[in-house]
């Protein structure tokens, strides 16, 4: 094992503040320095990202009258990933009336992540959530209302209270678009630039400060040099190291890992959310899986048969032959047990060979009582554009037959290490949204994504990124300083390489095979067994692909296999950091379920006297053992025990 890493000093977040923890977040905006108007005007800031948290901060930046540079590598900020988002969110406004508070928002979702997560950060996320849900509305998102004109709540896993906002099956388009428009505005406004179909393909790093980004434009492969005072990375997550995921098919690690090669940490990495109710794999030419959201087991069932190898239609067998199986085994959470305790059960029902469709690698969730007790036009009004999608994709109509769903790759809890005011280990480097290693710890619940990236872009980004823009302006570079010129000349030489090869194998067929190996050995379960093999494999497959990839096309065109290459190249060299991770952590907890720690009953067995810390890892070279770097998690308010939801 030592000869796969070594271990560093630890590391502390130095800007957290103490006291009682619901002062926490005042006592930082008080302490941290400001800017005052006059001065923002001359500083810069460039955003990497425009889903809802790189939207939301530059909106926010840019209308507190700082310089702001927006990136992304669509045609349109309103393409980010952040569209595809269905449920919700949360908030802790208690509009049900059934307990909730911010302290309950607060409790769970540290329970939730298998305390795994620091609590002042939780604690700032549930305070904040009632404001976005208040921002939101301004800027007139349209969320589901009752009939009395109060805004509606659902449910999602792993509470016991209604307190996700939702815009039908919609909710991620309809925030992104209420984004979108504060971050028009303020184009109009001059004081955000934007640049769409730029790919950030590396960081500056200008005397340990973060300075700039080289980008690629992705039309004439132009390679360009962008400045600031400081940069901001809201570029999402990484789910797409194993190839198929929920994910949109352009969303990939490059940003932050060029950023972690040049210093910044990165923590957490082996921590993957897997979904369990997404459409099942249906054959080897798929790119893509889709899901289907967490808000249908509201009110869908979740069963197998109860015999092994039943193939009869399922409208054909009997009550007392069917096993829902989370509401037997968990009655008091039931279908709405968290996403990492629902998937793992779902794979066990599969693995007894109780799995439903082709190959056995499926569970049903059933309307068939929803639509009875609440009829077929009130389960279209709440989920209708679910079960279309459903419809087309699979061609079953999900009104008549209960949909076929299993567990898939959906989310990364981990991410660039960030301190309280979401500032990484390179100073003037800042982490916004999924590509932060986030305050979701080892597994998130649902509709909390979306609240944590718009509370990092709307609340916490615009009063924390002062104290360090307090500083500014730094001194001014251009593009004949060594470090930029260095950065410049990586950039085009991997491009180069990548065009040179000219080897016998498509960027995609290595995607396909490395992500295989992420979900047969870093999936769902891992062995240390399973994920030496993986290592070794990792690096056999990253050699042939830098002696056999093949590449068409040149750099100064629109080269979708360029792109594909570049970022395929990063995911090889992440995959080999999560194996390591997820082997170093000798225990289960929330999406990282080692097989070798777990209870008598199955449920992932925690080692909290070996492992409450955050993992920190620094990079060393490419094949090179990285450093890890604990920051230990220490609970005050809520106490560390074996999760149950039983
Ligand atoms: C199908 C699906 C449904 C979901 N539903 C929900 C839900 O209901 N509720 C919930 O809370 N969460 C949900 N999630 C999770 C949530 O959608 C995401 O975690 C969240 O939207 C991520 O937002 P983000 O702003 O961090 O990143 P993204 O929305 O992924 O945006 C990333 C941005 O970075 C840019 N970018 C990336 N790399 C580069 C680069 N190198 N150069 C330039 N630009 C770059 C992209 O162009 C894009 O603009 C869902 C996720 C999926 C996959």
């Amino acid at each position: 094992m030592t000869e796969l890493y070594t271990e560093g000093a630890p590391i502390r977040d130095e800007k957290a503040p103490d006291g009682p923890i619901a002062e926490r977040w005042d006592k930082r905006r008080f302490s941290a320095r400001l800017v005052n108007p006059a001065n923002r005007r001359k500083l810069s800031i460039i955003i990497v990202g425009t889903g809802l948290a790189g939207a939301s901060a530059a909106a926010t930046l840019g209308e507190a009258g700082y310089n702001v540079k927006s990136f992304c590598y669509q045609d349109s900020p309103r393409r980010a990933h952040s569209i595809a988002a269905q449920g919700g969110i949360n908030a802790a406004k208690n509009y049900r009336n059934d307990g909730d508070s911010i302290y309950r928002l607060f409790y769970d979702t540290v329970k939730g992540g298998d305390y795994r997560a620091r609590e002042s950060n939780v604690y700032r996320l549930a305070q904040v959530s009632v404001e976005i849900i208040d921002q939101c509305v301004a800027q007139g998102v349209p969320f589901a209302r009752e009939y009395g004109g109060l805004l509606d709540n659902r449910s999602f896993g792993g509470v016991q209270v209604s307190r996700t906002f939702y815009a039908r099956g919609q909710t991620g388009q309809q925030l992104l678009i209420g984004a979108y428009q504060a971050l028009e505005r303020q184009v109009a406004a001059g004081t955000v630039e934007m640049y769409t179909r730029h790919e950030m393909l590396e960081l500056i790093v200008v005397d340990g400060r973060a300075r700039g980004i080289i980008v690629r434009d992705m039309v004439t492969g132009e390679i360009e040099t962008h400045f600031a005072d400081a940069v901001v990375l809201a570029t999402g997550g990484y789910g797409n190291v194993f190839f198929l995921s929920t994910n949109a098919m352009g969303s990939n690690v490059t940003a932050i890992w060029r950023a972690h090669r040049k210093g910044a940490l990165f923590a957490n990495p082996c921590y993957t959310q897997i979904h369990p109710t997404c459409i099942p794999v249906s054959g080897s030419y798929q790119s893509k899986l889709t899901l289907m959201s967490e808000s249908l087991r509201n009110d869908g069932r979740i069963w197998v048969p109860k015999k092994m190898g039943d193939k009869r239609d399922p409208r054909e067998i009997p009550e007392e032959e069917r096993d829902y199986y989370l509401e037997g085994m968990y009655p008091s959470f039931g279908n709405l047990v968290p996403r990492d305790i629902a998937s793992r059960a779902a794979k066990r029902v599969c693995d007894e060979g109780r799995g439903v469709g082709p190959g056995g690698l499926g569970v049903y969730l059933d309307f068939a009582d929803a639509i009875k007790r609440m009829g077929r036009a009130a389960v279209e009004a709440k989920y209708g554009n679910l079960f279309d999608m459903y419809q087309r994709i699979t061609g079953e109509n999900p009104y008549e037959v209960p949909m076929r769903i299993y567990p898939a790759v959906h989310y990364t809890m981990g991410g660039l290490w960030v301190d309280y005011d979401l500032q990484s280990t390179i100073p003037g480097l800042f982490v916004a949204g999924e590509a932060n290693f986030s305050d979701h710890g080892a597994n998130r619940l649902g509709a909390s994504a979306l609240m944590q990236g718009l509370a990092d872009g709307y609340f916490v980004l615009p009063n924390t990124i002062n104290d360090y823009l307090a500083d500014g302006p730094f001194e001014k570079i251009d593009e004949s300083h060594p470090e930029v010129k260095e950065a410049a000349e990586a950039v085009r030489t991997r491009l180069d390489k990548l065009l040179s090869i000219n080897g016998s194998r498509t960027v995609d067929s290595f995607h396909r095979e490395l992500g295989q190996i992420m979900w047969d050995y870093c999936g769902m379960e891992r062995t240390e067994e399973g994920l030496n093999k993986a290592i070794a494999r990792i690096r056999e497959l990253r050699a042939e692909f830098w002696r056999d990839v093949k590449v068409t096309g040149v750099n100064e065109e629109l080269n979708q296999a360029l792109e594909r290459a570049h970022r395929v190249a990063d995911f090889f060299e992440l995959a080999e950091l999560m194996c390591i991770d997820a082997l170093h952590r000798r225990e289960s907890c929330g999406g990282h379920f080692r097989a070798e720690s777990q209870t008598e009953d199955g449920e992932a067995l925690r080692h909290d006297d070996e492992f409450a810390y955050v993992a920190a890892w620094e990079f060393t070279g490419v094949g090179e053992p990285p450093v890890l770097h604990k920051e230990a998690l220490e609970y005050e308010y809520v106490e560390m025990k074996q999760r149950s939801y039983k």
